[in-house]
Parts: C-alpha cells; structure tokens; sequence
C-alpha cells in the first residue's frame, strides 16, 4: 500500500483540526490546490485567506475555485491576497487573531510559472512566526519542505531547525519523511499548545 504522500499527509492533518465553520490560512497558493481543500473543509460558513505574491497564482488559484464553486461545491469565502505571507498578521482581520485553526505552507516554486520567484528562508520564518501567534489553540500549521532544488535545502534546513526549536510549551512539532529518500520533498507540522495550562492548578 505505501505511506501516503507528504501532500496527503498535510492535508490529512488539517481534515483532522479544521471543522466545518472554521477559520484557515493557504500561505502559499501557487495552483490553488490546498485552498481549494481548505475551502472545501472549512465549508460555507468558513473562512480562507490564500497569499501568494505572484498574481498569475493568485489567477490560477481563483479560477480552480470558480470552477468548484460552478460545480456547486459548498466552499467557504475565500480572501485571494496579493502579498507575501510574512504579512499575515496585516491582512488577517484582528478578530480572528488566535482563532485560525489550519494554515498551510507549501515551498519553493511553482511549476510552469515565472522561474525566480521562490519563497526564501527570511520571509518564510517571519511567516512562520505570524502564523504560530494566529492559531487558535489546537490548531495546526503545515509546511511541505524541497531540499531538492537550488537554495530549497537551506530553506528546508531553517524551516525544520526552526520547528524543533519551538518551546513546547507553545506546540507539539512533527517530521513526515521518507528517510530513504533525502532529497524528496518533506513535511513538517505543529499544534498550538491549549493555552492556559498553568491555570489548572488547585
Ligand atoms: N513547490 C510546490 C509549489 C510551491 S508554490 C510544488 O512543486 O508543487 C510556492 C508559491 O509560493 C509560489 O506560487 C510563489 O509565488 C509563492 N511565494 C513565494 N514567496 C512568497 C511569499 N513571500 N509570500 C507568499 N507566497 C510566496
């Protein structure tokens, strides 16, 4: 049967946490396959905010959700932002600040679109920082990693130094990878702590 791929394992993370009604981030929307999955998952009363600095992703990611939408799928309101992702905090609105219960990053390039433009270790950790201080306790923040390409190892090194350095008393921090295979896209995941443990006490 196999493992399943770290793509279907970030999504399986998210299906896990994310309920009907709730409040996602696509930090990398490329093609527009995880938002339209968080669309799908968070539903009609959910809500999506999918950044992404290049617009033909942007484009590419709205026309896969009008097509879904066509096809009558109950999808959650999607916010397409034209920005970096280190910016979150910015363009996510203050009230659901703490409340994001998914957010999704997927590195490097997009296949087929303007070579050059790949996320970089200093905007992907400031978004990582963001989006640690956005999830609602409980909630889950993924990120595929490409060790394989030209400057993707380093990223992928930062990125996963930067998980297992997370207190964790702030989250619980995972590594999905395929360990014959070095060079193969992997994944790495968190869960925001349940705050307020200290005040259990007597
Ligand atoms: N490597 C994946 C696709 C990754 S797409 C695959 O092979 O399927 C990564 C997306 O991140 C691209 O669309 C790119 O434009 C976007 N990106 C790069 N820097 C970014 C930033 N600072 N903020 C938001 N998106 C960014």
């Amino acid at each position: 049967m196999g493992f399943v791929s770290v793509l279907t394992m970030a999504q399986r993370l998210v299906a896990e946490r994310l309920g009907s009604g709730g409040l996602a981030v696509d930090a990398t929307a490329g093609g527009g396959v995880d938002t339209l999955f968080l669309a799908r998952a968070a539903g009609l009363s959910g809500r999506v905010y999918a950044f992404d600095v290049q617009a033909a992703a942007i484009a590419r990611t709205r026309a896969r959700l009008a097509e879904a939408a066509g096809s009558g799928e109950a999808l959650a309101k999607v916010e397409l932002i034209h920005a970096g992702h280190e910016r979150m905090a910015e363009f996510v609105p203050e009230e659901a600040h703490g409340q994001l219960r998914a957010i999704m990053f997927n590195l490097g390039y997009l296949p087929g679109a303007e070579a050059g433009v790949i996320t970089v270790p200093e905007t992907t950790l400031a978004a990582l920082e963001a989006g640690l201080a956005l999830l609602a306790p409980g909630g889950v923040l993924t990120a595929v990693l490409y060790p394989g390409h030209a400057g993707g190892e380093d990223e992928a090194d930062a990125v996963a130094a930067w998980m297992a350095g997370i207190p964790a008393t702030a989250a619980q921090t995972i590594l999905y990878r395929f360990s014959q295979k070095p060079h193969a896209p992997y994944l790495v995941a968190l869960e925001r702590k349940t705050v307020g443990v200290a005040s259990q006490s007597p």
